[in-house]
């Protein structure tokens, strides 16, 4: 039995060029950096929250696991191999082990197809028209609490929380190990928000799915995530437990995100990190700690020395002043 994660990645980073007036206005420079040198595994059954403001990085880093993006270098290994090494074929097969749940629940279903339609697509893509579809779409949509007459329906007959649910039911009919998840309750309201979250939390038991989560809703994190990883300017800046970090942030801006996430508790005191200024440009990433530029807490070496990737705890975070304790030092600063 392999002792490899299921997914390590390593140094990875994905460059995009730029061109026109963004590449006239930036002098000799054609190509920005979106993912910076980022490392992580991913354990068998484990769900991992990639977290960021826009621009963060998070979306690109997960379409380069799941070869929709190329890396520049650094290393993506899944089941022990090398995903660059993979042939075409290879993909292909790779396709039905990793498996993308896209943004938008009604947008990322085909208009023209109905349920079942939607359902047996997949079956038919890899070649494997020969089971009975019908029960596959039985099996499907009753997996994902949907009742069987649904099939006959389209997109456009659904509502949010049932075309989300149509869109697990694609996303794990091929059997996956992974899903790739971008914002998988955008859109929904949070009553509906918490039933797709119980049902991926459910499917992941039932099937020992691992889930790579984007999102920006730190809600959504806490309640599925195992793991979590802040990302700033295609870097992590925080990974570590979960339920740790929201408890104790060590990281500035980890504790800047989630001092802006409304306490569900009332009678908690909520103090909130307000943050100075605008995200930076990837053209002209700030000189030392890239967040110095937004810190409460920078000192004078953070402008000029980049910290170093260091051990806390649970957590492995790029600070040179990690908070001692996150709610201490959330009361230290400005309150909104
Ligand atoms: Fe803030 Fe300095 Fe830590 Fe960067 S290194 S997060 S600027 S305290």
């Amino acid at each position: 039995m392999t002792t490899e994660p299921l997914l390590a990645v390593s140094n990875l980073r994905v460059r995009f060029r730029i061109g026109g007036v963004i590449s006239a206005l930036a002098g000799r420079l054609t190509e920005i950096e979106a993912v910076a040198g980022v490392g992580f595994t991913l354990e068998r059954g484990q769900t991992l929250a990639l977290v960021g403001e826009s621009g963060s990085g998070k979306t690109t880093l997960a379409r380069a696991v799941n070869g929709l993006q190329p890396a520049a270098s650094g290393s993506i290994r899944f089941e022990g191999r090398e995903l660059g090494n993979f042939s075409n074929a290879g993909w292909k097969s790779l396709r039905r082990k990793i498996s993308m749940m896209f943004q938008d629940p009604v947008g990322s279903l085909s208009p023209r197809l109905s349920v079942r339609s939607l359902l047996a697509e997949p079956f038919a893509i890899h070649g494997l028209s020969g089971r009975s579809l019908n029960a596959e779409v039985e099996r499907l949509l009753a997996l994902v609490g949907l009742p069987r007459d649904f099939a006959d329906r389209y997109p456009h007959q659904l509502s949010g929380g049932q075309a989300r649910r149509v869109g697990v039911a694609r996303a794990v009919a091929l059997d996956p190990v992974l899903i790739i998840a971008d914002e998988p309750t955008a859109g929904l309201d949070v009553s509906i928000q918490g039933e797709v979250l119980n049902l991926l939390n459910s499917l992941r038991d039932r099937m020992g799915l691992s889930m790579l989560i984007i999102t920006h809703n730190l809600h959504v994190v806490r309640q599925i995530a195992d793991r979590m990883a802040v990302m700033y300017l295609g870097r992590f800046v925080e990974e570590g437990e979960t339920e740790a970090i929201f408890q104790a942030p060590r990281h500035p801006y980890t504790a800047a995100l989630l001092s802006a996430n409304p306490e569900p508790d009332p009678d908690k005191v909520h103090n909130r990190i307000a943050l100075p200024a605008d995200v930076p440009s990837l053209l002209d990433r700030p000189s030392g700690c890239e967040f110095h530029t937004r810190c409460p807490f920078a000192q004078d070496i953070c402008a000029g020395q980049v910290p170093a990737s260091s051990a806390l705890g649970t957590s492995r975070l790029t600070c040179h002043f990690p908070l001692d304790a996150g709610t201490r030092a959330v009361k230290t600063i400005a309150t909104t």
